[in-house]
């Protein structure tokens, strides 16, 4: 289909028409259901959310559904006079005010002396309040009398995106729910299936990249897939939409934080230059490169397949393989980077500056071994096992290995389980790199582990030049050439 030939805008065009399309409100549309399967509808309902992911479409369903002359169980058919009506907005029982514009008390008395009458053609009499935390409080006054006693054949919905704003004499006498933001894998989806219906061929990256743009509004991912037909036609792509947002692609967004992974300092300054002068929104890079290492440290901690990785396919294969390359203490601490980077965002005038400093810190914090790390590295170096440095091991406290030597080893395993300082602090002297590590004369202190040589893979943690400054910074610890 083309451009031409599509009259209604996508929005309004896929605008849920039932409870089964409504998307990523699960729990609100669950209970609806079963207090009209129940017939225990509340008197009030409030609605509260961003805007753009359902509240209104979410009010016109259930005023169908309560109205509906032929029910399919909870949801409206779709059909019937009533049906037709409410979606065209000229039921005469569903009234529909919008009180960002008409917030007064003479907006809302006609609403007050209708009450009274019967409605004309259906069971209820439904009133429906869009950003009612706009209503003024005499206007609230006016209707609190109406809501402390509806006739039986009234209903009330309020929607707003303030919650906090409505007062609380209101919200009690109302059953409130909270409607979230839509998942960006979610809106994808939409998206696709959409596409499909229209003959849209758009990238999949595209329709990730305006979901990323939309931030959990479906009606704001619909107008822009809409804008972008318009624009460029029924074939979209990545750039395009990335266009339009100010958004990172994510392949360079993954590239970023592969970087930090990596610790490699000069792409993390390459990329954010390159962003900076595509003049991309970098406070929403920060915030997109977060959700990055959350989805990391969710699919260490649960899996892949795990519900709470809010990520395509295509992202959970790049996390996958970024995932095994590095310890999740230390993904976990880059987190923690990136969340004070978000906060001091909001105070300063030079995003970049921050920003650089910032991501520079955690391709530090990603390079450094964590104690945990070290711990297990030396238990496997003294029962001879094979070292492996960067494979993340399942993040739990490590059990205290036994002693199984007689002999006093040169860093006791009790030394480094005591309440060390964290790798922070250094000693006062410069620490020793490698190299510099005096040589212990063989008479005076003998090794006490197995003479041979260490496995190869070994050599990942004796390279690592924190290792000698952390052992250095241990209280009692003795600095040894463990090769
Ligand atoms: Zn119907």
């Amino acid at each position: 289909m083309s451009a031409q030939s599509r009259h209604v805008a996508l929005p309004l065009k896929y605008r849920p028409m039932t409870f089964a399309d409504v998307v990523g409100q699960d729990p609100v549309v669950r209970t609806l259901r079963h207090a009209i399967e129940a017939g225990r509808v509340a008197n009030a309902y409030l609605f509260v959310g961003p805007r753009g992911i359902g509240k209104t479409t979410l009010s016109r369903i259930f005023a169908k559904a309560l109205n509906c002359l032929s029910p399919n169980g909870s949801e409206p058919c779709g059909e019937c006079a009533n049906c037709q009506e409410i979606a065209a907005g000229r039921s005469l029982d569903v009234v529909e005010l919008d009180a960002a514009s008409h917030n007064k008390v003479e907006d809302v008395k006609p609403i007050i002396e209708s009450v009274q009458f019967r409605p004309a053609s259906s069971r209820y009499k439904i009133f429906i309040i869009d950003e009612c935390h706009m209503l003024s409080n005499a206007a609230w006054n006016a209707l609190l009398k109406t809501l402390e006693e509806p006739p039986p054949h009234v209903r009330f919905v309020f929607a707003t995106t303030e919650g906090d704003k409505v007062l609380a004499t209101i919200v009690s006498r109302c059953q409130r729910f909270d409607l979230r933001r839509i998942q960006t894998h979610d809106i994808v989806a939409r998206l696709r299936h959409v596409c499909g219906l229209e003959g849209i061929d758009a990238e999949e990256d595209a329709l990730l990249a305006i979901a990323r743009g939309a931030e959990g509004g479906m009606r704001d991912a619909l107008s822009s897939l809409d804008q972008l037909v318009a624009f460029r036609g029924d074939k979209v792509t990545e750039a395009d939409a990335l266009g339009v947002f100010g958004l990172v692609s994510r392949s360079a967004l993954e590239g970023l934080a592969g970087a930090i992974l990596r610790g490699d300092v000069a792409a993390i300054l390459q990329s954010i230059e390159m962003f900076e002068s595509a003049g991309k929104n970098m406070r929403r890079l920060s915030g997109e490169l977060l959700q990055h290492f959350r989805n990391l440290v969710v699919l260490q901690a649960l899996g892949p397949s795990s519900p709470s990785l809010a990520a395509t396919p295509d992202q959970i294969r790049v996390l996958s393989e970024q995932a095994k390359g590095i310890d999740p203490n230390r993904v976990f601490r880059v987190c923690d980077q990136l969340v004070e980077m978000e906060d001091k965002l909001r105070y300063v005038l030079s995003a970049r500056t921050l920003i650089e400093m910032s991501l520079i810190r955690a391709s530090r914090i990603a390079a450094t071994a964590t104690i945990e790390e070290l711990m297990r590295a030396v238990r496997d170096m003294k029962s001879g096992r094979k070292v492996s440095a960067a494979v993340p091991a399942p993040a739990a406290a490590p059990a205290p290995a036994p002693k199984t030597s007689p002999e006093p080893p040169a860093v006791s395993v009790d030394e480094l389980s005591a309440p060390a300082p964290a790798p922070a602090p250094k000693p006062a002297a410069p620490a020793p790199k490698p190299a510099d590590v005096p040589k212990p004369a063989p008479a005076v202190a003998p090794a006490p582990e197995p003479p041979a040589p260490p496995p190869a893979d070994a050599s990942d943690i004796l390279n690592d030049p924190k290792f000698n400054d952390i052992l250095g910074s241990l209280p009692g610890a003795t600095v040894v050439n463990i090769r």
